[in-house]
Parts: C-alpha cells; structure tokens; sequence
C-alpha cells in the first residue's frame, strides 16, 4: 500500500469512516457483499467504479430489490425514491483528499444526497487514481482533470471538457458540474464505510 493510502486511510479513521482495506476489484467486491444483510435494499448512484466491480450485477442476482438508474429493472420513477430510501447505498468518490474529505461533483444531485442523507448505510468504494495528495483545491483540479471530460464523453455531452480535456465553466452552458459536495465526516450516526482499493478504478 502507498504512503498515501495509508495517510488517506488514517485520517477518514479520525473521522469516523469506516475503512476496509482491497488490493483489486475483486477483494473489494467480496469485502462489501460481505457487509450486505440478506434482503437489504440496495442503492447505487452514478458510478462507474460500482460497475466495473460488478457487486450490483450480483446483488440484483441474488434477489435484493436494486434501485439503480443504469438498470432497467423497475419505473424510472421509483428509481431515486427507492435509491434514497435504501438500506444500503453504493457509490465511489470521484476524489479523496489526503486529509479524509470526500469530494464530488454532481450534476443531478442524486448521488450526493443520497452520501450525504436518506439511506440507512453508505459505501464508497474508491480506487487508488481518486486519492489526492493535497487538500480540496487538489480534488478539485483532479475531478476536472480526469473525471469530468470522460463522464462528458460518456454521456454524449458536448461540454468543454468533453471537447478539449479542460474545463471552462464560463463557456459550458449545459454541463453537469452543478453540485459541488465536501463531506468532512459521516452523517446522520450511521455506518459509513470507505473501501480503499489498491487499483485503479472508475474515473
Ligand atoms: S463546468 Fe462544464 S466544462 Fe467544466 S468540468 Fe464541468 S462540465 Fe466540464
């Protein structure tokens, strides 16, 4: 493990996280189905990292109600409702400061909330490319940077980013970087888990 995980790891500790510790994907997704009770309901916010762990793909086999907006398993409408009121809720960051904080950026504001409010257990599994070495202003330049032109491109959007690779708000009228969020700590006294893992993953 790098100096800046363990830091990282260290400090979201004294913040009351939980943390679990993953060398690859694979570690990762049998630590957090490990942490799923049997017939809890699961949300998942946008998140590419979730994907490419395939834990909802496994946790919608197993025959838990999974309220996700990349499935096609239920209305669009009771999607965040359902997300928002779940038991479990799965996402990633898309950066980790190295003193603890988590930082996002959102565009509908689903997946914030949800971290911030509403479901009874949150966790984000975040790979090694989401740790900063420095504080928000690094975080910041690291969304922008190597999150936010592929999630443009992802979603046939024609923002500046998606077309240069840099941002320039003052020239983006229809892009997505409409909630900035900093959790310092978890919130409403319930489990909070961070799932740090030793790969790259999601973006
Ligand atoms: S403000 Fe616009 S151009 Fe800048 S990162 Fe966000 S979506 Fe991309």
């Amino acid at each position: 493990m790098t100096e800046l995980m363990q830091t990282v790891s260290a400090a979201l500790e004294r913040r009351g996280f939980q943390v679990i510790h993953a060398k690859d994907r694979a570690e990762a997704a049998r630590k957090v189905l490990a942490l799923i009770p049997e017939g809890a309901s699961i949300g998942v916010g946008g998140s590419v990292t979730v994907r490419e762990t395939g834990v909802a793909d496994v946790l919608l086999q197993r025959g838990h109600a999974v309220h996700w907006h990349w499935f096609d398993v239920e209305p669009k409408a009771d999607i965040f409702p359902g997300a928002a009121r779940s038991d479990v809720y799965l996402c990633s960051a898309n950066a980790v400061t190295r003193d603890g904080q988590l930082v996002n950026i959102d565009g509908t504001g689903n997946r914030v909330a949800a971290m911030i409010h509403g479901p009874r257990a949150v966790i984000a599994i975040v790979g090694a490319n989401k740790l900063v070495d420095g504080g928000y202003p690094q975080a910041l330049a690291r969304i922008k940077r190597d999150a936010c032109p592929p999630n443009a491109r992802r979603l046939n959007m024609s923002t500046p980013c998606a077309l240069t690779d840099k941002c320039d708000a003052a020239n983006c009228e229809h892009g997505f970087c409409n909630v900035i969020s900093i959790q310092e700590h978890p919130t409403g006294k319930r489990p909070y888990t961070v799932v740090l893992v030793e790969e790259a993953l999601g973006y």
